[in-house]
């Protein structure tokens, strides 16, 4: 299963994601993760990366391209993958279409998950992270038991630098302009399977599961 996962920032797609890649047994390529993970480690890229990033801005797309190819050509990718936050412009879909093309691969599907206006904001500044097991909660609709600590772990949470309110507003405005145009453009390949983000977890995951026709 090939997919590209699509949706605003506080969407849920991420957590989606990971609800498919758990039963499917495939990587999800996250490049919002990959990115992350290139800042924590302070290589050049991730130095460059960050400086977008807390503007809420899109990074560079050769630096984005880049990463996705060398992670497509990696053995786990060949019975499916999940791209999660990729493409997040129109450019980034037509290099995708090429790089797939050139490694032998098709999309099955792409996935929206849609949420209106109002809830996405909510959503980001209310979200908190374990930093030692990566676990989310929202301090508005999935608090921890306690304040500032994991359930899972005891790990300390922490709010991402880009969920501060102003540059959720500017995520939110890039995403209105340059993602949003990727509706249309999977739509024309008739392959855009739109699902309602709103309710609970599992059954916008029911939900996704039947749009993909799977069980
Ligand atoms: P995310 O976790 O997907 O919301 O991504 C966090 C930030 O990483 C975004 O606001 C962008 O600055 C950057 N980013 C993630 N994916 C991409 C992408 N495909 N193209 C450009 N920038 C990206």
């Amino acid at each position: 299963m090939k997919l590209v996962f699509l949706g605003a920032p506080g969407a849920g797609k991420g957590t989606q994601a990971k609800k498919l890649v758990e039963k499917y047994s495939i990587p999800q390529i996250s490049t919002g993760d990959l990115l992350r993970a290139a800042v924590a480690a302070g290589t050049a890229l991730g130095k460059e990366a960050k400086s977008y990033m807390d503007k809420g801005e899109l990074v560079p797309d050769r630096v984005v391209l880049g990463m996705v190819e060398e992670r497509l050509k990696q053995d786990d990718c060949k019975k499916g993958y999940i791209l999660d936050g990729f493409p997040r412009n129109t450019l980034q879909a037509e290099e995708l279409d090429k790089m797939l093309s050139a490694l032998n691969m098709q999309l099955d599907a792409a996935v929206s998950v849609d949420v209106p206006f109002d809830d996405l904001m909510k959503r980001l500044t209310g979200r908190r992270t374990c930093k030692a097991c990566g676990q989310m909660y929202n301090i508005y609709f999935n608090a921890p038991q306690k304040n500032g600590i994991c359930d899972k772990c005891g790990g300390e949470l922490f709010q991402r630098d880009d969920d501060k309110e102003e540059t959720i507003k500017k995520r939110l405005d890039v995403y209105n302009a340059q993602t949003a145009p990727l509706f249309d453009y999977y739509k024309n390949k008739g392959i855009l399977k739109s699902v309602a983000g709103t309710g609970s977890i599992d059954n916008i995951f029911a939900n996704i599961c039947s749009a993909l026709g799977i069980k």
